[in-house]
């Protein structure tokens, strides 16, 4: 044991804890210059093309162990090929770049290794993680609110499955899960809820889809129909996972709705049970911080009519919140937090969730007892902790209309003749164009398809490592609203102080590239017979 220490580096062995701390800074250091000497500009790491079995046949662990400074310069490679929300043209997705105090105090956990399994281990990193839940859950009048923090909104919405099936299935817990349980859901919900109803034991058929046709979310008939046609089938509905805003067109179900029609039906069948309610808000929890705002306090945001009638529109979904279970947080995705740092937020308080009948005080707390972690990273506890107190009530408001100004500047900008802007009415920040290709090239190809390679194209250059916009694609926009609907380029900027400067910057580098793609398009560089993208995840 001793001579493997000896032969890897003076610092595996004992050291001291200030000489550890010093040590970290160093290499840290290292590891930022390693990476930013690889190129520091675009969207996006180069990345040579590899074949993952190729790359693995070569992989052993060395017999030797290596320095702390050779680990870390061979790690810095990891970051090849990934994206850079460093560059204001990473616009791919909801990916920001983490403020420092955020990555701070992630790191400060990590440093100082808190175990979040129980209080008696983690010490208050349980309390700060019930702060986070109870002042969210305080935005939409949720006073006791308690929560667990978890890694990913996808596990915000397994936590809410599984506490449907508790709720409607208590014999579940020790029998299994009944093979008649089914999850309600929108049309264009996230695409991770079929998957997480096969880990929760349900199986991916028991996510029912409801069609829906606006970004306004499912109607009143369409649920009770879908609702009392799984009931006639024998199920019961454990659960409905209404969308509290999603990424492309910021589809929002309004919780009056669907709690009201979910009564109706539970009332007009004479049912036992009624279902649980989720509210998926990972994306929109941001917008609780407006529920409460009063006309002055909105007036002093000098934000535009349209971005106040846009949050508006949103808040006015969430007035019947009192009546749902839980809600999901992604303070990673709209709280400047590094992954991963999300919140399954409960109505219920600790007391009531955990039955006891007394206060409880430190030593009580165990988080492993209803958490999918045995051991668990508290650096999402602290970053969203963090990132609470800097941003305050004003700051996550004020983040928010900044976000949405950006995107109605840089939609000003785009629309012209030659680009459309498809989602004027979005209430998310996302922006959807199209670019109107020359008569001559749309005689040989659809619009569609001329976006389609034209997203390959914009990949390729961004895969290179050029700085230009990383644009995604949607196809078919708005399928299920309009019977035209065609392809859509998107823009997913983060940066809320984007200026007009920055809209013409963005906007002139899309369109000379467009017009490189087509002029290698007729030179026959770019063939558009053989291209196959594969759609975005979003
Ligand atoms: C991103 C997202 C999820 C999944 O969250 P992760 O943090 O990626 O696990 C779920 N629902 C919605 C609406 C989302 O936007």
């Amino acid at each position: 044991m001793l001579e493997i220490v000896k032969g890897a580096t003076k610092n595996t062995g004992n050291i001291k804890f200030e000489n550890q701390v010093q040590e970290l800074f160093h290499l840290l250091n290292l590891g930022i210059e390693k990476i930013e000497a690889k190129q520091s500009t675009g969207p996006k790491f180069s990345v040579e093309p590899f074949v993952y079995c190729d790359e693995l046949t070569r992989c052993e662990i060395p017999k030797r162990g290596c320095s702390a400074e050779e680990a870390i310069i061979a790690l810095s490679e990891i970051v090849e090929g990934g994206l850079r929300p460093q560059s204001t043209n990473e616009v791919y997705n909801m990916v920001p770049q983490p403020i420092p105090e955020t990555v701070a105090a992630a790191s400060l956990m990590q440093l100082y290794n808190i175990n979040a399994i129980m209080d008696s281990y983690g010490g208050k990193s349980l309390l700060f993680e019930q702060q986070v839940s109870r002042s969210v859950g305080r935005l939409v009048g949720w006073d006791n609110a308690s929560g667990i923090s978890c890694s990913g909104g996808k596990q915000t919405l397994l936590y809410a499955i599984k506490s449907a099936i508790d709720r409607v299935a208590p014999e579940a817990k020790y029998q299994g899960v009944p093979d008649d349980l089914v999850i309600l859901t929108a049309e264009g919900a996230h695409y991770s809820i079929e998957h997480v109803c096969e880990l929760a034991g349900l199986g991916q058929d028991a996510c029912i889809r409801i069609p829906v046709s606006s970004s306004h979310g499912i109607d009143s008939e369409a649920l009770e129909k879908v609702f009392e046609q799984q009931v006639r089938l024998g199920k019961r509905v454990a659960g409905i996972i209404a969308c509290g805003g999603t990424t492309l067109d910021f589809l929002c179900d309004d919780t009056a709705t669907i709690f009201k029609a979910s009564q109706k039906v539970c009332q007009r069948m004479h049912l036992s049970y009624e279902p649980y309610l989720h509210l998926d808000s990972v994306i929109g929890w941001l917008w609780f911080s407006f529920v409460s705002a009063s006309e002055f306090e909105l007036l002093q945001l000098e934000l535009s009519q349209t971005v106040v009638e846009k949050i508006k529109s949103v808040t006015s979904r969430f007035s019947a919140l009192e009546k749902f279970d839980s809600f999901g947080v992604d303070f990673h995705k709209n709280a400047l937090c590094p992954y991963s740092s999300s919140f399954f937020v409960r109505k219920k308080a600790l007391e009531e969730e955990r039955h006891s009948y007394n206060p409880l005080v430190y030593g009580d707390l165990s988080a492993f007892t209803e958490t999918f972690e045995n051991s668990r990273s508290s650096s999402g506890i602290a970053s969203a902790w963090v990132s609470l107190q800097r941003f305050g009530i004003t700051g996550l408001r004020t983040y928010l209309g900044s976000l949405l100004s950006s995107a109605e500047r840089l939609k000003l900008v785009l629309a012209d003749e030659q680009i459309s802007v498809l989602n004027d009415s979005s209430c998310g920040w996302e922006v959807i164009f199209s670019i109107k290709p020359t008569a001559l090239l749309n005689k040989d190809y659809s619009t569609n398809l001329l976006l389609e390679g034209f997203y390959d194209y914009m990949q390729q250059l961004v895969l290179s490592g050029k700085n230009v916009p990383n644009v995604s694609i949607i196809k078919s926009f708005r399928q299920n609203q309009e019977t035209s609907a065609s392809h859509g380029l998107i823009i997913y900027n983060m940066n809320p102080y984007l200026s007009e400067g920055q809209c013409e910057v963005m906007k002139n580098d899309i369109l000379q590239c467009w017009s490189d793609y087509s002029q290698s398009i007729s030179r026959g560089i770019t063939d558009l017979n053989r291209l196959k993208i594969n759609e975005p995840i979003r």
